[in-house]
């Protein structure tokens, strides 16, 4: 499950803290120390972290917190409300253009779970928003990428454009729009190429197909297990291409959740999905707030 060492550390600091009916500045000093040491363990940014600390302490060490008749709980309510805040306070959502298709690219690092995550998002775009999504295989150098979407359109019985891998991915993009209007698809999810390493070619190449896709999002996926791996991968990716969201993979399988908590502080960035599974309906709306409550139980 998502978080549980990190959710584990912090929840048996709280709890110490919890019931007290009389908070020192001591006390809160002695819990962020140790609320300190679990996030950089769970491979939280440590910029982020110091930053993090100092807005709860002091927020916690306030006269209305510590006279409060529940001090305990409110230190407690304080760090909730930070740690929303630092994953990006409010959902955000998916971009939906005034003048469809909607169009979509979807980025990242090989095996960071991009066609599989193209799968899950047109899937949970049908079945959530009622929407009637064209994907679009353009990753034409991974030898099975193409292949695997159209194994993914086949389960979801929804359609994969795709010209094979002997044409350019900004022309497939550009035919592929073009086709979505036709058919009068309202989204366009560009499944687009991945390397083992951001490389100069691959973001040239991305840069072309942004040029004639004009895309509403370009959403980065991410393997959230990488940590601060991650988060690097998202500054780089922002940097070239300003992408407009992040999606976590992996996250049923990330014990310390350090890219989930400083993705969004570290790049400005909004985390807008996270994946739970393998399964094609393994995807979720990424709610601050509600990871906030997992994490800190
Ligand atoms: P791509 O190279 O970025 O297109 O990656 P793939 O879509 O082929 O995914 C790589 C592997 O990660 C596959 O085995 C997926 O099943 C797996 N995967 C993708 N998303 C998730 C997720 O949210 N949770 C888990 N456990 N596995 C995932």
């Amino acid at each position: 499950m998502a978080f549980e060492g990190l959710a584990e550390r912090l929840q048996s600091t709280l709890k110490k803290i919890r019931g007290k009916g009389k908070v020192s500045e001591q006390d809160v000093k002695e819990m962020m120390r140790e609320v300190r040491l679990a996030l950089l363990e769970a491979d939280v940014n440590f910029k982020v972290v110091k930053k993090f600390v100092n807005d709860v302490k002091e927020r916690a060490v306030g006269q209305e917190v510590l006279e409060s008749l529940t001090p305990g709980q409110q230190v407690i309510k304080v760090v909730n409300e930070e740690l929303t805040k630092l994953m990006g306070g409010e959902q955000s959502k998916i971009a939906s253009a005034s003048k469809p298709p909607t169009v979509i690219m979807m980025v990242g690092l090989q095996g960071a779970g991009k066609t599989t995550t193209t799968g899950k998002l047109a899937n949970h775009l049908r079945k959530n928003h009622n929407r009637n999504p064209l994907m679009v295989a353009a990753d034409i150098y991974r030898p099975a990428a193409i292949k695997q979407l159209e194994t993914l359109g086949k389960q979801l019985d929804m359609p994969v454009f795709s010209l094979g891998d002997q044409v350019s991915p900004v022309e497939i993009a550009k035919q592929a729009i073009a086709k979505a209007k036709e058919e009068h698809h309202d989204y366009v999810l560009i499944d687009t190429a991945g390397r083992l390493h951001v490389d100069e070619k691959l973001m040239n190449e991305l840069e072309d197909i942004k040029a004639v896709a004009s895309p509403d999002e370009i959403l980065l996926v991410v393997d959230a297990m990488t940590g601060q791996d991650a988060v690097n991968v998202a500054e780089n990716f922002n940097e070239r291409l300003d992408i407009t969201g992040a999606i976590l993979t992996k996250l049923d399988g990330d014990t310390r959740g350090g890219a989930a908590i400083s993705v969004k502080a570290v790049t400005g960035t909004p985390v807008k999905f996270a994946g739970m599974g393998e399964k094609i309906d393994a995807l979720e709306p990424f709610h601050p707030e509600r990871m906030a409550s997992r994490i800190l139980g």
